[in-house]
């Protein structure tokens, strides 16, 4: 057997199946590459669904990392350490809110912002004691806790996990009139992803969040942006919602906030929602230690400067004419997306997105499928021009275009 196979093989026996990854065993990265056990080359199309928006091994955040593993890395929350101050303060800062409550995985960033939202409810909005209701889209992705998948939409995230948490109404994602609908003086508030990026990186309709922010302000209702996978560069701006000139009352950002490094996440809002905390009331041995402040600060001291956000613009285009070449092929039925992000449908009679995967694998392309006849395509936002131009080179070759 390859040293491929003998690590699938022992990986099958010994971890459980809750992951159907390509079969590729990678040893090392840098950059937008991979380089696999046997030596192989492969270009990252992928970017840890955009945890790696800086690249791998970004030398910046290496260092940073380095130098904070020798200082100190764990305090839990229950002194101060002096990295602590300024996360908070310059995080607050690139969102343009006042306040920062830190975990450690995107899942726990949205079930605080489920418990900040009931809570902001109960105690400031004055909804009657255990009627908060939280409006969400359908085919959202937010992770995978128990109350998360309660109001999931898709059977294979959401089946065999009950009982489930109540309090969720879901609308169709993108239609302003349901969600006018759904809003009752019980909500407080509507959860969602400003681009669906699991979902299949769906774009809603011109209008859809600067209405949802109109309804929210109007109804006294939160508006929170999953900002998760969509923020800190991905679409061209630091956060999706400024496509729309759209500010939220909260932003949930994880992935990209640690650089792929460490896991970071953290809710962003204003002392009058956060402030609903007392001491006791929420908490996280990790959150907010001091290796995952010092990555993070790195990762916000990059985003100040904007030079990422304008990469993902001028590659976002490019990428975005090239892939709107292949919607003539007949083999891809529509792209989406933003900024160096796409979904790409293919034709199901052409191939599954599994398939297409496979065979961008053998050709040293790597990219994830998502329901089905869908590829996705975000790679680090370093990537270089020829890099991106060599990997849509395969692609056109696997589509035989
Ligand atoms: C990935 C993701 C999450 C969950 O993050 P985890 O770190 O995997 O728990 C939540 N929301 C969105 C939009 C995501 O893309």
């Amino acid at each position: 057997m390859s040293a491929t196979e003998t690590a699938i093989a022992l990986a099958d026996e010994h971890s459980a199946h809750n992951y159907h990854p390509l079969p590729v065993v990678v040893a090392t990265a840098e950059g937008a590459w991979m380089t696999d056990v046997e030596g192989r080359r492969y270009l990252d199309m992928l970017a840890g669904y955009s945890a790696l928006n800086f690249g791998h091994g970004n030398r910046r955040l290496i260092e940073a990392a380095k130098a904070q593993l020798e200082r100190v890395t764990l305090t839990s929350r229950a002194f101060h350490h002096d990295r602590f101050a300024a996360f908070c303060t310059q995080l607050a800062e690139l969102c343009g809110m006042e306040a920062v409550l830190p975990m450690n995985t995107g899942a726990e960033a949205v079930e605080t912002a489920v418990k900040t939202a009931r809570k902001w409810g109960y105690r400031v909005k004055g909804v009657p004691d255990g009627r908060a209701r939280i409006v969400v889209a359908s085919d959202n992705f937010h992770g995978r806790t128990t109350t998360i998948v309660s109001f999931s939409t898709d059977e294979e995230a959401r089946a065999d996990f009950g009982p489930y948490t109540p309090g969720f109404d879901i609308v169709p994602y993108g239609d302003l009139a349901a969600l006018r609908a759904a809003v009752t003086d019980d909500t407080v508030a509507v959860l969602l992803e400003p681009i669906q990026g699991e979902a299949g990186v769906l774009v809603p309709p011109p209008g859809y969040l600067a209405g949802a922010r109109e309804l929210t302000r109007e109804r006294n209702v939160l508006l929170i942006a999953d900002e998760i996978q969509s923020g800190l560069g991905r679409t061209g701006r630091t956060f999706a919602c400024e496509h729309e000139g759209v500010v939220p009352d909260m932003y949930v950002l994880g992935k990209a906030l640690g650089g792929g490094v460490v896991p970071v996440s953290a809710v962003v809002s204003s002392k009058a929602v956060l402030g609903v905390f007392r001491p006791g009331e929420h908490g996280s041995t990790f959150g907010g230690n001091p290796l995952a402040c010092a990555v993070a600060l790195e990762v916000i001291a990059m985003l100040r400067t904007g030079e990422f956000q304008e990469r993902a613009t001028e590659l976002g285009e490019h990428l975005h004419a090239e892939l709107g070449l292949l919607t003539g092929t007949g083999k891809v039925t529509e792209v989406r997306g933003r900024g160096l992000w796409a979904g790409v449908d293919i034709d199901p009679s052409f191939g599954t997105g599994r398939e297409i995967s496979e065979k961008l694998m053998d050709r040293g392309v790597l990219v994830k499928d998502t329901h089905g006849s869908t590829i996705r395509i975000a790679p680090p936002l370093v990537i270089s021009k020829d890099d991106l131009d060599w990997g849509l080179a395969q692609l056109r070759s696997v589509l035989g275009a």
